[in-house]
C-alpha cells in the first residue's frame, strides 16, 4: 500500500495570515493546545501517524505538548515562533529561531514548513538556514500558483531542493522537499491537499487526487490545521465578509473528512516516511 504524508499545522485561531491584521488588538490568549488530545485520539483510532508542524511560542507556554505528541509516535516539526510570513523575516532572525526552537524540542526537531507556504525566490536563504542547522527536510512548497503562494511547472513527487532551485530537483541539493498534493476540480488545478480546499470542495476531489499519486507511486502530502480539527476551541473572530469564509466554511467537516482520509488511505509521519524509503 502506498504510503502518504500528513502533517498536522498547529498553531492558534491568531496565527493565520489572513486573521492576523484584525485580531492585533486582542489578548491573544492561547486556546488550541486543548484540542491536542482530540487531535492525537483521531490518530490513534486510526492507526495514523503524522507530523505536528508547531508553531514555537505555543510550546514555550504550553511544553507538556511535545512530550505529548513524542510518546504517541509522532514527529514534531517547525513552523517558526509566531507563524510570520518569511516575507517578512531576515536570514538571520530566522537562524535565532532555528536555535530556540531546538531547545523547546531537545533538539528533536527535522522539518519545516513556511507559515503560508512562503518560500519563494525572495525567501529561498530559508532552505541554506535549514542546511546551516541541519535540517533534513521542508515541506512548503504548493506546485501550483494561487494568489498567495505557490509555483507552476514544479515537481510534484518529493525532490532534492536548493535555494537556486525551489522546484526541480537538484543533484547537489542537500535539503529534501515534501511538496504538497495539488489536484483538479472541473478542470482546474488547485491546492486540494488541505485547509479551505479541503473543506470547501467536495471531498471527493481531494479523495481523486490521491488515487491519482498512487497511480503514479508518489506520496500525497496533505495538510490540516489544528483549529479546523478543533473548531469547539475557535473563538468566533470578527472579520470581513471574505476572511471569515475562508477561516470558517465548513469548518466543522473537517474532522470528519480526515478521518475518511485515513482511513481509506495509509499516512504517516515524514520522519517515518523517510525511514522507510530510499532517501
Ligand atoms: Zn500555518
Amino acid at each position: 500500500m502506498n504510503l502518504n504524508l500528513l502533517g498536522i499545522d498547529f498553531e492558534d485561531w491568531y496565527h493565520p495570515q489572513l486573521v492576523q491584521p484584525f485580531v492585533k488588538h486582542l489578548k491573544h490568549e492561547s486556546k488550541m493546545f486543548q484540542g491536542l488530545d482530540k487531535i492525537i485520539e483521531l490518530l490513534r483510532k486510526t492507526e495514523t501517524t503524522a507530523t505536528f508542524f508547531m508553531v514555537g511560542e505555543l510550546l514555550e507556554s504550553h511544553p507538556s505538548m511535545l512530550d505529548k505528541i513524542l510518546e504517541n509516535g509522532h514527529e514534531i516539526s517547525f513552523h517558526t515562533l509566531n507563524h510570520s510570513n518569511l516575507n517578512n523575516s531576515t536570514k538571520e532572525k530566522f537562524l535565532d529561531e532555528l536555535d530556540i526552537f531546538r531547545k523547546l524540542t531537545n533538539g528533536r526537531s527535522n522539518g519545516f514548513r513556511a507559515p503560508t507556504f512562503s518560500i519563494n525566490s525572495n525567501t529561498s536563504w530559508a532552505i541554506d538556514a535549514l542546511i546551516e542547522k541541519n535540517y533534513v527536510y521542508d515541506s512548503s512548497i504548493m506546485p501550483t500558483k494561487t494568489q498567495l503562494y505557490g509555483f507552476n511547472n514544479c515537481e510534484l513527487g518529493p525532490y532534492k531542493i536548493s535555494n537556486s532551485s525551489l522546484t526541480k530537483n537538484d543533484p547537489n541539493g542537500k535539503l529534501l522537499e515534501f511538496p504538497l498534493m495539488i489536484g483538479k476540480f472541473l478542470g482546474k488545478t488547485l491546492p486540494v491537499s488541505g485547509g479551505f480546499y479541503l473543506r470547501f470542495l467536495p471531498l471527493q476531489t481531494s479523495l481523486s487526487a490521491i488515487k491519482k499519486y498512487e497511480r503514479k507511486n508518489l506520496p500525497s502530502s496533505i495538510y490540516v490545521h489544528s483549529w479546523e480539527l478543533t473548531p469547539e476551541f475557535m473563538p468566533k473572530i470578527l472579520l470581513p465578509l471574505k476572511e471569515k469564509f475562508v477561516t470558517y466554511h465548513n469548518i466543522q467537516k473537517t474532522y470528519s473528512r480526515l478521518e475518511q482520509i485515513i482511513t481509506k488511505y495509509k499516512f504517516t509521519s515524514f520522519e517515518k516516511f523517510i525511514k522507510n524509503s530510499s532517501f
